[in-house]
């Protein structure tokens, strides 16, 4: 177990929350007249007294993400650049054990999907990919990061953990994020939802966001997926990882993503499914510890939800997503990762925003803020 995994494992996230369960609306509007919180401070905001003062609490997280963030959402497209993948994680639809089309993109069809993106308005691209070392290797992906590099000016992995050295060559290839989900910090469950392949190592795992901040990354997006385990204990980890991560890595910008588990070709039914005042509780919550994080959401929530999430504190947003391979270019010629419930067109979420009173941007504003 390394440093950051007994830190994580040493938080007492069900005595916090046992403890906050018994606070009244008082102890809750104490923290939020502070101006530091800790993480007996979240706990309370997760507390049922917390639920009954949600609109008071949301109001809070708005007015702190307009003063750090302004009124700006990005947005951001992913790339499935694969769907092949020796893991098996239940709960995913390009598990190896699954009979799906898989596809692989060559760097034509690559080209394809990036020059469809950028007429659609983005410069931010997310690559994701499934897990297959021989045919998605590093030089692979080095030669994927170049060419959109050649065509946007903004671009993020979302793949295997990799070590420091190839971390490193990815920054020098041109990407300027990193997103790893660690799936659940519930070391139990983990094990019990990655049954096969490379990913059942939780440590390597929980490290890699901070590998690439050693190797100099200048943004990394971590999160849990919603409906592995109890949210409210999910939240204390995952702000407790992003607190590491500044404390240890305060050059890199960290971001965190809320994806809820959507329907897939594995047909998993989440045990802890977390109900949309869960979530937006959350993302307020999370809002309120963590003042500077970027806060994400995709596809997988419902232009309702997104709406309402974005007034709260979402400061970036994937638009118009295709989850399988090719989809851009060609829908549906391989199997898709899960069903995305926002199908508005980009310019269709981006002049939501603008109508909302937000300035949707496409361009990486943080570049003006890093130089
Ligand atoms: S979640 Fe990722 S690693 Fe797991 S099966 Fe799906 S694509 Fe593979």
């Amino acid at each position: 177990m390394n440093d950051l995994a007994r830190t994580l494992e040493s938080i007492p996230a069900g005595d916090l929350l046992a403890r906050a369960d018994r606070a009244d609306e008082r102890a809750v509007r104490a923290v939020l007249a502070k101006e530091g919180r800790d993480l007996k401070d979240l706990a309370v905001l997760l507390s049922p007294a917390a639920d009954r003062l949600f609109e008071e609490i949301a109001a809070a997280s708005a007015r702190l993400t307009a003063q750090r963030f302004g009124r700006t959402v990005l947005l951001y497209a992913p790339v499935y650049l694969s769907n092949e993948c020796v893991n098996v994680c239940t709960y995913c639809g390009f598990r190896r054990d699954i009979d799906v089309r898989r596809a692989t993109l060559g760097l034509a069809e690559i080209e394809e999907e990036i020059r469809y993106l950028a007429g659609q308005g983005f410069r931010h691209l997310l690559l994701v990919t499934g897990e297959h070392p021989k045919n998605v290797d590093l030089a692979y992906l080095e030669a994927a990061v170049r060419l959109a590099r050649s065509l946007v000016p903004s671009v993020a992995i979302e793949v295997e953990p990799l070590d420091v050295e190839g971390y490193r060559r990815l920054i020098e290839a041109g990407i300027d994020g990193v997103t790893l989900y660690q799936e659940t910090y519930d070391r139990d469950l983990y094990v019990r939802y990655h049954t096969h392949g490379p990913k059942k190592r939780f440590d390597w795992r929980l490290e890699a966001p901070s590998r690439a901040a050693e190797a100099g990354i200048r943004r990394v997006g971590i999160g849990a997926l919603l409906g592995l385990a109890d949210w409210r204990k999910e939240t204390i980890r995952l702000a407790a990882h992003a607190r590491w991560l500044l404390k240890y890595h305060w050059r890199t910008h960290v971001s965190i993503s809320f994806p809820r588990i959507r329907e897939a070709a594995s047909h998993f039914a989440p045990p802890h499914p977390v109900s949309d005042r869960e979530l937006a509780r959350m993302v307020a919550a999370l809002r309120l510890i963590l003042r500077d994080a970027g806060l994400v959401l995709s596809t997988r929530e419902g232009p309702g939800m997104r709406d309402g999430l974005a007034r709260i504190g979402i400061t970036q947003m994937s638009a118009g997503s295709r989850t399988e391979p090719g989809g851009y270019g060609r829908p549906d010629d391989a199997q898709k990762q899960f069903m995305v419930e926002d199908t508005r067109s980009p310019a269709e979420v981006a002049a939501r925003l603008a109508a909302l009173g937000f300035d949707p941007v496409w361009k990486d504003w943080e570049e003006a803020l890093h130089g």
